[in-house]
């Protein structure tokens, strides 16, 4: 990431030639549910485009907050996931688009058909539909929402060796509030080995909850409510279980950036951006509020290039926006697609001697507002508790983590032991619901 004292330049540049597109409706488009979150909506049609129609009912400037979205992900998380970003541009809507689309696909929605969208809202974020490959059929799209094995978001002083999610999955369920657990582990999905990362995929498909969909041509197949991929195995495309695993792994090991690195190596590097405490964080949070400044503002205006902050502040900013960004990266989705007929306008794998194309995007980028960092303090100390209990258990300390080594799902005294709060686990932003799954994850999600 280019460092926020140096872009302000090039940012005035950018915001000129900033301006929504209207959007045209085809004859004969059909709008179909994809699923939504607390923030959002996402709808796709039959031309490979995927709207995210805005939810909530309080009139805002529209404008200014899509733009500053846009501008965020275009300054911040752009260079960072390269060619894996799949991310929207801001257009206009017809009048009345949005609540024609919303009676056509109503009685596909579920749990969260109470938060309605802001049919005031004139604009939307129109995007490719990840799970759209123009000309094929028989695609699978499988949604993975790989997580953080991170203990704290200031990695660098992290408290405890084993695994946040893990221990929170552990949690949840004793609190019964998930009713099975997953052998998932995010350390197994972002290894650099191909059997580790098989590993993980493995235990999404025997229990996904969240954490794993996938679509069929656009259908979803398969969720934590439905584990029986039948329906994708075949003798043209996966023979088996391990043969579709086989596909998957090797595409998320598969170097494309630039800089010639893999969709989890780049994901991996943006959870860990963030180098200092919530402490620290909350710190700079609290120079920000005593100078009357609102640090989403500040950041919207340095996006703008109409900072008027000095550079001690500016350093500081830099830092909140490293966390936001890490914050970002431990709540993405990857969508990959897969079709089983080579085209040569697609990335292509060669896997169980057979040439696959594919495409794989990470979603769900939206910047995530700073103004919640005083209430992580509060889970930060609670996590002081945690690492007490861990420091007090008979495995604890130096054993404990010599005996748990890099393979924490294996180690049931630490699972139980190192228990945090809910909100502190992985997403401390937690302003959003998975686009996909169209469930609230109050239940599931970690
Ligand atoms: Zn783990």
């Amino acid at each position: 990431m280019l460092s926020i004292l140096t872009y302000s330049s090039f940012m005035v540049q950018r915001r000129e030639s900033l301006k929504p597109n209207t959007f045209k409706s085809n004859d004969g488009e059909c709008w179909r549910y994809r699923g939504e979150g607390k923030t959002g909506l996402v709808v796709t049609n039959n031309c490979g485009l995927a709207l995210k129609l805005r939810k909530g009912t309080q009139e805002n400037d529209y404008l200014y907050l899509y733009t500053r979205n846009f501008l965020y992900v275009e300054v911040c998380i752009a260079p960072i996931f390269g060619p894996f970003l799949c991310y929207g541009q801001v257009t206009k809507l017809p009048p009345s688009l949005a609540s024609n689309v919303i009676s056509t696909i109503q009685n596909r929605r579920s749990s969260l058909k109470d938060s309605n969208i802001d049919l005031k809202c004139p604009y939307a974020l129109m995007m490719p539909d990840a799970c759209s490959l123009p000309g094929h059929s028989n695609i699978i799209t499988i949604e993975i929402k790989p997580k953080a094995y991170l203990r704290t978001t200031g990695n660098q002083q992290t408290p405890l060796k084993c695994c946040r999610f893990c221990s929170n999955i552990e949690k949840r369920y004793a609190a019964k509030l998930i009713s099975a657990k997953t052998e998932y582990c995010p350390r197994d999905f972002f290894s650099p080995r191909a059997s580790k990362v098989a590993r993980a995929i493995s235990a999404l498909f025997d229990e996904p909850l969240s954490y794993m969909t996938i679509h069929k041509d656009n259908k979803r197949i398969f969720d934590e409510d439905n584990k029986n991929i039948e329906e994708i195995l075949g003798p043209q495309s996966y023979k088996t279980r391990n043969e579709l695993i086989n596909v998957i792994v090797k595409i998320l090991l598969s170097k494309r950036t630039s800089r010639n690195r893999n969709v989890l190596q780049v994901i991996e590097e943006a959870q860990q951006i963030n180098t200092l405490s919530i402490p620290e964080l909350c710190n700079i949070y609290t120079q920000f509020n005593s100078k009357g400044l609102d640090i989403d503002i500040e950041i919207g205006k340095w996006l703008a290039g109409e900072s008027t902050l000095n550079k001690e502040f500016l350093k500081l900013l830099d830092l909140i926006v490293k966390f936001s960004i890490s914050i970002i990266a431990q709540d993405i989705s990857i969508m990959i697609s897969i079709s089983p007929v080579c085209d040569e306008n697609l990335s292509q794998i060669v896997a169980n001697g057979k040439v696959y194309s594919y495409k794989v995007n990470i979603v769900d980028v939206d910047m995530k507002s700073a103004k919640k960092l005083p209430r992580y303090l509060v889970q930060e100390k609670e996590l002081s508790v945690c690492q007490s209990d861990y420091n007090n258990h008979p495995l604890g300390g130096e054993s404990a983590t010599t005996h748990l080594g890099n393979n924490c799902t294996s180690n049931e005294a630490c699972l139980s032991e190192c228990t945090d709060d809910n909100d502190s686990n992985g997403h401390l932003l937690n302003n959003h619901v998975h686009e996909s799954t169209g469930k609230s994850g109050r239940q599931t999600r970690t």
